[in-house]
């Protein structure tokens, strides 16, 4: 192909696929300049897309009764008493199937970090807290983000509550935590 010939070519993939023509033309300027033998494989862009269901297995009630009920769930021992959120379908102590319990959603910033810096999903959102909080009733703790108006009110030993979100999607999203100080 001719450079009028190529530069078409990638901008006919680029609309096609969505591939920046810089990326194109560093993968395929041999090909269509013709350097690579007419013998060799033969390398076209292409694009895969999956859709997939996702299972939580054993974690499935948690986000069930966050979506339908606004009800935080812990999963607990029968053997050790120890209560797990995030839940496990297993004590990683003793190895026992677990039991649901319910949670009152209250509990204690741990330890904490404020992004500053995100990806462009989150970049709205900075600066935001990612803290990990013990829940009243339980013995571990579960890593969610914080809605809080100013980042400086946050410390390790912050009394917090779950807020459930108006739009639930059984992801670990629907759900945040606030201080309720
Ligand atoms: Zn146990």
């Amino acid at each position: 192909m001719n450079e009028q010939e190529r530069e078409k070519w990638y901008l006919l993939q680029q609309r096609k696929y969505g591939i920046p023509v810089e990326y194109l033309k560093r993968e395929f300027e041999d090909e269509l300049s013709g350097k690579v033998p007419m013998d060799r494989p033969l390398e076209i862009p292409d694009k895969m897309e999956v859709v997939f269901k996702y299972s939580y297995g054993q974690q499935s009630r948690f986000f069930r009764e966050i979506r339908e009920n606004k009800k935080m769930y812990g999963a607990q021992c029968p053997q050790c008493g120890k209560v797990y959120c995030p839940p496990r379908a297993h004590c990683s102590l003793c190895y026992q199937p677990t039991e649901w319990v319910p949670l009152a959603g209250t509990g204690v910033i741990k330890t904490f970090t404020v992004q500053y810096i995100s990806t462009s999903a989150f970049i709205k959102k900075v600066p935001f807290i990612c803290a990990y909080v013990q829940l009243d009733g339980t013995d571990f703790l579960l890593m969610a983000n914080m809605e809080v108006d100013d980042v400086a009110r946050i410390k390790v030993g912050t009394r917090v509550k779950v807020v459930f979100r108006e739009e639930r999607q059984g992801t670990i999203t629907d759900f945040y935590f606030e201080p309720m100080e």
